[in-house]
């Protein structure tokens, strides 16, 4: 019998976030990987349990992968863990995940906290649909460009962000996204100053400088959907459907369908139809 590798989340703040399945499989398994052995340690022993620890961060996950997998395949049932949240969400794991995959062997979620779930279900953005990214780039070159493209975005977007660069994050927002944008800075989450504002980029830029503990702790952001129609793309759209459209019906109905479609209205379809 091969042993099987257990994906385990654990809290991202408050130790009591740990779930029954969680602490069961922990109890249970031969060896616990472990991203930092002396944090792991503590949650260990938070919940009484005793095993050994190793260490499994994103500088050895290659090198070790290989001696796990034989464990696994050895009979040994292993848990693999991360500082906070669901391992593999920007976290180690991934690696070690698909070769154990491609050998055949067991691999089973306990699914459990994650800041970017957390921070979706609270925020007050569309959550029907999102993009997380994970980290922005740290460079400010790189950021600005990847911010840029998320403009037209319709999703909710989702990054993680350090409190070493949030205000100059929130800067580049500003100058990318202006004031209008609905933005959700999502702070300590499950902690004691757990802090969710949604609010405008300048009045979040505000609540960061106010105060310098307003800078410290983990974050999420979160950005809301354009929900605006880009006028130049919709008014392309309308020129290359509307004479199809006319071609098939009345300018009166294509010019109803052509204003369902593009969102622009329907007395500007109309008229553009007639002049075809
Ligand atoms: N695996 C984790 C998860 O499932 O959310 C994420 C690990 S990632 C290395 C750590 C980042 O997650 C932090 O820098 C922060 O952006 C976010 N994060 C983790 N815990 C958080 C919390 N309690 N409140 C807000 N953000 C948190």
């Amino acid at each position: 019998m091969t042993g099987i590798l257990f994906i385990v989340a654990t809290p991202i703040g408050n130790l009591d976030d740990i779930t029954f399945r969680a602490v069961e499989v922990l109890k249970s398994v031969d060896i616990v990987l472990a991203e930092n052995t002396r944090r792991s340690k503590k949650l260990l022993s938070h919940l009484d349990i005793s095993k050994p620890i190793r260490a499994f961060h994103e500088h050895n996950e290659r090198d070790k992968t290989k001696a796990i997998i034989g464990e696994l395949k050895s009979g040994k049932s292993i848990a693999l863990i991360s500082d906070a949240g669901t391992p593999l969400i920007s976290d180690p794991g991934y690696f070690l995940v698909v070769q154990a995959k491609k050998e055949g062997l067991r691999v089973v979620p306990i699914p459990g906290p994650s800041a970017l779930i957390t921070a979706l279900s609270v925020s007050g953005l569309a959550s029907d649909s999102f993009t997380f990214l994970g980290f922005l780039p740290s460079k400010q070159i790189a950021r600005v460009k990847l911010l840029k493209s998320l403009v037209s975005r319709t999703e909710t977007i989702i990054f993680y962000e350090s409190p070493k660069r949030i205000l100059s994050t929130l800067s580049d927002m500003y100058i990318i996204f202006g004031d209008v944008r609905e933005v959700c800075l999502a702070k300590e989450l499950t902690k004691t100053f757990e802090t969710i504002h949604t609010d405008s980029i300048p009045n979040l830029i505000q609540y960061l400088t106010i105060e310098q503990n307003h800078q410290k702790g983990e974050f999420v952001i979160l950005i809301s959907a354009n929900d605006k129609i880009d006028i130049a793309e919709a008014e392309n759209q309308l020129d290359s459907l509307l004479p199809i459209l006319c071609a098939e019906m009345g300018a009166s109905k294509a010019a109803k369908l052509a204003a369902k479609i593009t969102g622009i209205d329907k007395n500007q379809c109309y008229k553009k139809a007639v002049d075809l």
